[in-house]
Order: structure tokens, then C-alpha cells, then sequence
């Protein structure tokens, strides 16, 4: 247990995750989102107090969760929720499971969230979850207790007109099945829009969970078509075969793209001639991930970033792309399904190299704009079908790259930072309107 240091209280019957320090060379993620929102914030002359009021978060709640493990022991585990900003509506964002999740984290990411919906148009603000566990040696009974409690916990944030969480890493349908099921019980009624991303059975929506993959699909389009490039010419990479990478490259193969390269945790996989996503995917589902999968040939998580294509999508995690990667990359374009897979000191290197990145908060935005077509479903009692949701999901995809390309254009920045100034402004003006309760 070396990431999660998991240390003995008072008795080896009783034991807490702690917190390890960020690793030396791994950029803080708050600090990394700083970074891009100072230099927006900059572009835009935000008054002071009003940049104080944005980069600060609203709530931050810290929970212990005491589980009895299958085997009898008990465990402490330490839960996570951010509410970064409510100006825009109720707060909307996942909850992941990971043995290194922290506050710091949590709070870039619910950052992210506020900044993500306002890019594409969404009357939600920002937050995010988190449990710190490795749910790989959890079983589902002690997965299903740790969500429960995490709920209970979170009876007073949670909400359909407050704080409205969604699946993450590691987390999934039947995670979010359990959040909804617990809060209803306390609310004693079924209360289906307290989140996002639930099964069809109990008010999801049709098309949400690919919705985030098929963002990316969409805004890859987008993208090739600035540089004069179709689909059909296109070889892409993906790290990271998960709900995101998984989906974005089956959609994006059944666009034509011919896609070289994929890796989860376990490592990578290339094969110039295609990889057959379809297949992998079906690996993945028995074997749990890509390990031991025979349809390319072996390379390391670096040699996959690094690889031959025209577009590189991570979808794994953060800070996967770093300057020393940056500098070997052989992508024309990024599109990023993952939150912060690039780091700040990232950014000016691919600049210099002249690759358009799809900056995360535009390029995974699928996701949450179907789970707000999800919440208005649950709120109408009125279900959608998959047709109108897709449609209507290109359309707010492909107007919000147009605004963002826009907005870089307009003030000679990258994409990213055009992202940035397009949101920081749009949430920075309902602000002023709304004013300060004093
Ligand atoms: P997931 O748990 O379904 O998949 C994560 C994948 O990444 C797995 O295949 C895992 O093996 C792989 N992975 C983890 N660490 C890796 C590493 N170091 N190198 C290579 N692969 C690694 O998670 P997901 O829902 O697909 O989320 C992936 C990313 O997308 C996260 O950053 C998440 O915040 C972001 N995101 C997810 C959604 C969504 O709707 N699920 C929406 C927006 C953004």
C-alpha cells in the first residue's frame, strides 16, 4: 500500500489513508489550472476582487468513512466534495475512486468542471468528488458501503437544485445507482436527478455514456477540418481505454480514422494497419483491462504519447503530458478526453511546435452536457430519444470548438486559454448581474 500509506491508529483493527505529498516532478493540478487562469484572467483586466471571488472555492467538505470490510476489519476512508462555484445554477461534477486522490486535486477538477460548463452553455457551476481507495482491491459489497457512506455523509451538499455528482474514474452507473438510492432514502423519495450518468432503468439518459467519448469524437472532427485533414487520412493514438478513450475510438474508427495506438494502466499497444477497437473492447470487458491482449504490438505509456499519428487523445488521467513529452510528440493535434492530461509547462512547447490542442474543458465536455440533458429529462419526467440527444449534442459541441477557435483567434492565444477567456468571462459577468449577498 506505498501510493495510499495506509497507517495503524490506535489498533491494527483501524486504519486511515493518508494524504502523500505530490510526487516531485508531478505539477500540482490546482496550481497547473492556475496557471491558465491567471493568464485569462490577465487577457480579460478581471477586477481583483472579482479574480479573488473565482479562483476561490465556495464549500469544501472533507468526510471519514468507517466501512466494516468483508473480512471483519474496519476501514477509514477519506472522502472529497468541492463546490467550486455556484453562479451559473447547482454545482455538477464526478466522484472518482483512486488511491491518490486529494483535496488539491478535487478542487482543481471541480475548477475545471465550473469552467467546462461554462464553455459549452450549461446552467450548472462546478464540482467534483472523491474517495481516496483502490477500488481494484475493494469488493463490490465494500465499493457499495464506501458509496453509501460517502452519500449519507453528503445528505446536506447533494441535491437536484444544489450539487449534482456524475461518474468518474473508476466510478460508473451502478456507483451512481447507489448515491441515488441512498439520497432518496433520506429524502424518502425516489429522487432521480440528484445525479447523472445513473442506468437507463432508474432516469438515465440515452446516449450518456458515450456522450463524453463522443464529444471528443466530434470536436476531433472539428478540429481536423481546420487543418484540412479528413478523417479517412487520420491515424490517432489513445491513452487511457476506459469510458472515455474506449468510446472516443470506436467513434472516431467508425468515422474513418484509423486508430494505432491504444493503452490502459497495463500498458500500451500499436499497430500501424489499425487495431480493432471493437475487439479490445471486448478484451477489456472479460479480462478487466488491456493486459495480456494480443492485437498490436507492445510499447511503453511514453512510446504511446509519443508514437507516430496524427492525433493524440489521452484519456487516462492528468499531467500525462509533460514539457519532455511535449517536446517528442508527433501528433498534429491533441484532443484531451482526460481533465489536465497536459501540464502548464506543457502548453508553450506544443505551441512552439505548432499542434492544436482541444483543451479538456472543451474537448470532454460531452459528458456533462448530456447529464444536463439527463437532469432535464428527470425534472420533465419525460425521456428523449437517442436521435434528438446526439443531435443536439454535436450542435452545442460544434458551436462551443467555433466560440473557443474564436476566441483564441481573437486574442492570439491558444485554444486553451481562448477556452479559459470565453468561460471566466461568461461567469464573471453573471457575477456582476447577480451581485455580491452581503
Ligand atoms: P475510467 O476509469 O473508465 O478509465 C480510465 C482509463 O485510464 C483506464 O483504462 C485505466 O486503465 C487508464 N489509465 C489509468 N492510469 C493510466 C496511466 N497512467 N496510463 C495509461 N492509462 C491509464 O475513467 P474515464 O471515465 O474514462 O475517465 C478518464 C479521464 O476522462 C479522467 O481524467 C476523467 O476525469 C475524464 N473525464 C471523464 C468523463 C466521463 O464521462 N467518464 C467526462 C469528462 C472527463
Amino acid at each position: 500500500m506505498k501510493d495510499a500509506q495506509l497507517t495503524s491508529m490506535n489498533s491494527d483493527q483501524v486504519t486511515i489513508y493518508r494524504e502523500p505529498g505530490p510526487p516531485i516532478d508531478k505539477e500540482r493540478p490546482l496550481e497547473s489550472m492556475m496557471k491558465r487562469f491567471d493568464v485569462a484572467a490577465e487577457i480579460l483586466g478581471l477586477e481583483r476582487g472579482v479574480y479573488q471571488y473565482l479562483k476561490t472555492p465556495v464549500r469544501q467538505h472533507i468526510v471519514s468513512i468507517p466501512i466494516q470490510m468483508d473480512d471483519g476489519r474496519i476501514e477509514v476512508f477519506e472522502g472529497y466534495r468541492v463546490i467550486h462555484n455556484d453562479v451559473m445554477g447547482p454545482s455538477k461534477g464526478g466522484i472518482r475512486y483512486a488511491p491518490d486522490v486529494s483535496l488539491d486535486e478535487v478542487k482543481a477538477l471541480a475548477a475545471w468542471m465550473t469552467w467546462k460548463c461554462a464553455v459549452v452553455g450549461i446552467p450548472f457551476g462546478g464540482a467534483k468528488g472523491g474517495v481516496r481507495c483502490d477500488p481494484s482491491k475493494l469488493t463490490q459489497v465494500e465499493i457499495e458501503k464506501i458509496t453509501r457512506r460517502y452519500t449519507a455523509n453528503l445528505m446536506d451538499v447533494f441535491g437536484p437544485e444544489r450539487d449534482v455528482p456524475a461518474p468518474d474514474m473508476n466510478t460508473n452507473e451502478q456507483t451512481m445507482a447507489w448515491v441515488m438510492d441512498t439520497y432518496s432514502m433520506h429524502t424518502r423519495r425516489t429522487e432521480n436527478a440528484v445525479v447523472t450518468g445513473k442506468p437507463l432503468i432508474i432516469g438515465g439518459s440515452l446516449g450518456r455514456k458515450e456522450a463524453t467519448g463522443r464529444g471528443v469524437m466530434v470536436n476531433t472532427l472539428s478540429a481536423l477540418g481546420k487543418l484540412g485533414l479528413s478523417p479517412k487520412d487520420a491515424s490517432v493514438a489513445v491513452q487511457g481505454f476506459g469510458n472515455v478513450g474506449s468510446i472516443s475510438a470506436r467513434l472516431l474508427q467508425e468515422q474513418g480514422c484509423r486508430i494505432v495506438g491504444i493503452s490502459d494502466i497495463s500498458g500500451g499497444f500499436f499497430n500501424e494497419n489499425g487495431i480493432d477497437v471493437s475487439g479490445a473492447m471486448t478484451y477489456v470487458e472479460k479480462h478487466r483491462s488491456l493486459h495480456g491482449w494480443k492485437g498490436g504490438d507492445k510499447v511503453s505509456q511514453t512510446e504511446l504519447l509519443e508514437c507516430e499519428c496524427d492525433v493524440l487523445v489521452p484519456a487516462a488521467k492528468e499531467d500525462q503530458i509533460n514539457p519532455a513529452v511535449a517536446k517528442k510528440i508527433h501528433a498534429k493535434v491533441i484532443v484531451e478526453g482526460a481533465n489536465g492530461p497536459t501540464t502548464a509547462k506543457a502548453d508553450p512547447v506544443l505551441q512552439s511546435k505548432g499542434i492544436l490542442v482541444v483543451p479538456d474543458i472543451l474537448a470532454n465536455s460531452g459528458g456533462v452536457t448530456v447529464s444536463y440533458f439527463e437532469w432535464v429529462q428527470d425534472r420533465m419526467g419525460y425521456f428523449w430519444e437517442l436521435e434528438s440527444i446526439n443531435d443536439r449534442l454535436d450542435r452545442m459541441m460544434r458551436s462551443a470548438f467555433d466560440a473557443v477557435y474564436q476566441a483564441a483567434a481573437k486574442h492570439h492565444v491558444s485554444m486553451r486559454i481562448g477556452a479559459y477567456v470565453l468561460a471566466i468571462d461568461k461567469v464573471a459577468k453573471t457575477l456582476k448581474v447577480r451581485g455580491i449577498y452581503a
